[in-house]
């Protein structure tokens, strides 16, 4: 990944003249590059209003991005005038979403389009501006990067000063305000067009794939490994629930370690560390099919001594483990967008690659098994301690008269303006509770979470006072209803 990130911040050939910027037009048709975008089919178009001209001596100009509807001050420098570059770059780069801009630039030159073709109506005086570049696009251009085809492509190591241990699958830097790692399930982040179109560039591993547990999550992650081409055998506790995924394209394993004899990789998604253990230790379980070129990737919320027990077990046997417990709701695991946090054996994280590119939008390798357990413990012991001061809070308002839509209006035009704030205070304002994270495993989460504490002898007082409400929540009956249900245990 870094290697192809690398490669093109050189794909852009050196002007024939040098230290001497180009000239352009209005209307004129370039390859404009960005950072360590490639260079992309683009127009010189007048200056938006709303977009500030950047401060700085070297000349840029305004383009527009075909296929993105993206603006940007880009350099001259980093300019290229399009018919002249139009083989070496189209050579260069072969992403989806890259040729179809290259098709959309060459529709307009066939119809003899310039300046008067695009959409610069509200644009303002002319270009170029002696100002340094400042980024006015939302997205890069190009969604998602080609994998290789490789069974052991590998992420690439991090760059120097990420950190010796973490690497990360960049996939599709958001704009800050959409990048919620708990991206509830809301429609206005992502489109489906989208989503899919940043999928069609990943190339799925040629290893045999398994996945046990089809419940919220699974099922999300399952349609992404089968809608980007993977083989995939599933299983779930009840039957029933593989039935459409049989009809996806996934073959269906008759009991757990069946779909470990057969698989290469098996991935497990299940509630709690009970579920967990049975599925590993139980009868006809994981283990009974581990020996060498087996892996096994647990992806349930679970605690750090059975995570470690599953690792033992696994790796006495001569298999591989990965914990890879995940961060983000049912819509993340539907679209794609979950943030993974991996620990354990690094060479089955590079084998995962692919997978995760599908079910994911970024993964993390935090090192020893464990890391990744206690860092999807902490992010779950505050995502529950912010529901429950927001649900009081929404309780408070209520008691004191004031109406929940203006407050929830309020809050969406403030600092506590998220995805997390935004769609359960719907929740809570309409009582829709359906379940995207079960009320009962955020408070699994909690209980988890304080056990670690009480571990390590560090004092929670909120996360505990908020398990207390998640508790209360659930002896109301609520545990299979939303997290955001916890409103009920404070509006009494
Ligand atoms: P879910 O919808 O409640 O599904 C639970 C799954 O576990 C089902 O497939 C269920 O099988 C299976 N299961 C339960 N007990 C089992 C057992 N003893 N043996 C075998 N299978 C068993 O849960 P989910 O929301 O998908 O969550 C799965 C895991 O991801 C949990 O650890 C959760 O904490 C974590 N997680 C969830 C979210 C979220 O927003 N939902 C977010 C991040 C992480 P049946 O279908 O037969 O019941």
């Amino acid at each position: 990944m870094y290697k192809r990130l690398f490669l093109l911040s050189r794909d852009f050939p050196a002007s024939p003249v040098v230290n001497m910027a180009a000239q352009f037009n209005i209307g004129d048709i370039v390859w404009a590059k960005l950072s360590s975008f490639p260079p992309w089919p683009s127009k010189i178009v007048r200056p938006k209003k709303d977009i500030k001209k950047p401060k700085g001596k070297k000349p840029v100009y305004f383009v527009f991005f075909y296929g993105t509807e993206d603006h940007a001050w880009v350099k001259a420098e980093n300019l290229k005038p399009f018919e002249e570059y139009k083989d070496q770059m189209i050579k260069a780069n072969k992403g989806k979403r890259f040729l179809q801009a290259v098709e959309a630039v060459e529709k307009v030159l066939r119809k003899g389009g310039g300046a008067k073709d695009t959409d610069d109506m509200d644009h303002e005086e002319v270009v170029p501006s002696s100002k340094p570049v400042q980024k006015t696009y939302s997205r890069e251009p190009l969604l998602g990067k080609t994998v290789s085809p490789s069974t052991s492509i590998g992420l690439k190591r991090p760059p120097e000063g990420l950190g010796a241990e973490a690497s990360i699958i960049l996939k599709r830097p958001r704009e800050d305000n959409e990048s919620d790692l708990y991206n509830f399930d809301e429609s206005e982040h992502e489109t489906e067009s989208d989503i899919v179109t940043a999928k069609d560039d990943i190339t799925p591993t040629c290893l045999k794939i398994g996945f046990l547990g089809l419940g919220i999550m699974g099922s999300g992650m399952v349609r992404n490994l089968i809608k980007t081409g993977h083989s995939v055998m599933v299983w779930n506790r009840t039957p029933m629930k593989c039935r459409d995924f049989v009809q996806a394209g996934a073959s269906m394993g008759g009991t757990v370690t069946e779909v470990v004899a057969a698989c290469d990789i098996t991935f497990g998604c299940v509630s709690d560390p009970n579920a967990v253990r049975d599925l590993v230790f139980g009868t006809n379980g994981v283990l009974q099919s581990i020996r060498p070129g087996k892996a096994y990737v647990e992806m349930s919320t679970i605690d750090v001594e059975t995570v470690q027990d599953v690792a033992e077990s696994i790796e006495s046997r001569g298999g591989r483990f990965l914990e890879a417990p995940v961060i983000g709701t049912r819509k993340p695991a539907e679209d794609g967008m979950l943030v993974i946090v991996a620990g354990g054996d690094r060479s089955l994280f590079d084998d995962c690659e692919s997978c995760f590119l599908a079910m994911g939008k970024k993964a993390f390798y935090l090192g020893e098994v464990g890391s990744g357990t206690r860092m999807k413990l902490v992010a779950n012991m505050v995502l529950g301690s912010v529901m429950a001061g927001y649900a009081e809070g929404m309780s408070l308002a209520e008691r004191a008269g004031l109406d929940l839509q203006t407050v929830l209006d309020v809050f969406k035009e403030g600092p506590l303006n998220c995805a997390a704030v935004r769609s359960k205070g719907d929740a809570i304002l309409h009582s829709r509770f359906e379940p995207s994270f079960p009320l009962k495993h955020q408070q699994k989460d909690m209980r988890l979470a304080l056990a670690l504490g009480d571990e390590l002898k560090q004092s929670l007082p909120v996360a505990a006072a908020a398990n207390e409400m998640f508790k209360r929540a659930i002896s109301l009956g609520n545990g299979d209803n939303d997290m955001s249900s916890v409103y009920r245990a404070t509006a009494l």
